[in-house]
């Protein structure tokens, strides 16, 4: 395991106190939903600023429970989904986690601040380069890449990992990434029609060849695309 120095963002950064309010008020509101338990998750959500992964400065929608666009047709995830995403993961300090769809880099920020060695793959080149500046900004040290995350983290040298993350939906559990699992790894997906409701599964890899799924409630995410996700915009394959 790499040792990692904790996660402090800049004071300097645009985080006023009305910021840092409306934030504590989400916190409360996911509390409230169900996630009261799970203090370390809540922790990373009131630590992240999310406004500052948004295109712009709106500061009300930050810190709404909703999705909201981000550019080339995506969305930076709901909090509920992200605080429900990361809670079934389990991360712990040093724990190797790839995500697949960084998105705006808030869920990978979230799992950075709960410790995670994080890798994160991107498939569309705009998205990719905004993430990786701002992470920079940040100061927090990814690993990122602009790729087909449905086929794993492109170096496979760096497998396994002990979380995976899937962050848009997918046809199916993609075969690439139970590969990079590490045996005793926890893989999180949500799997349904892209365009419908998929559910959200955890798959924790017991042994070498033993696989044990779990299903949890119905979300909405956009897409997996990729060789394994949905080829094209939209359709299963
Ligand atoms: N985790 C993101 C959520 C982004 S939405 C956030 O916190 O903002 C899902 C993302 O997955 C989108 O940015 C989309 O472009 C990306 N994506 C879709 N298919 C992908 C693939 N095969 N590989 C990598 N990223 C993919």
């Amino acid at each position: 395991m790499r040792s990692l120095p904790p996660v402090s963002f800049p004071p300097s950064l645009l985080d006023t106190p009305r910021h840092q309010g409306l934030r504590a008020a989400l916190v409360r509101h996911l509390s409230g939903r169900g996630l009261a338990a799970e203090g370390r998750v809540l922790a990373a959500i009131g630590a992240v600023p999310r406004h500052l992964f948004f295109p712009a400065d709106f500061p009300e929608q930050a810190y709404l429970d909703k999705a909201f666009p981000i550019g080339d047709g995506q969305t930076i995830s709901q909090p509920y989904t992200v605080a429900y995403q990361t809670a079934l993961l389990a991360v712990q300090p040093g724990h190797r986690v790839l995500e697949i769809g960084t998105g705006s880099g808030y869920q990978g920020a979230v799992l950075l601040t709960l410790g995670a060695d994080l890798y994160t793959v991107e498939l569309l080149p705009a998205l990719a380069a905004r993430a990786a500046a701002l992470f920079a900004r940040l100061g927090l040290h990814p690993r990122t890449t602009c790729a087909d995350g449905s086929c794993g983290w492109p170096d496979p040298a760096a497998a396994p990992f002990d979380r995976i993350l899937v962050t848009a939906a997918a046809p199916h559990v993609p075969p690439a990434l139970l590969r990079q699992l590490a045996v005793g790894g926890v893989l999180v997906v949500p799997v349904g029609p892209s365009g419908g409701v998929q559910r959200m599964l955890r798959v924790v890899r017991e042994s070498m060849d033993r696989f044990r799924r779990e299903e949890f409630d119905e979300f909405r995410f956009v897409p997996l695309r990729g060789a394994g996700g949905n080829r094209d915009n939209g359709t299963p394959d």
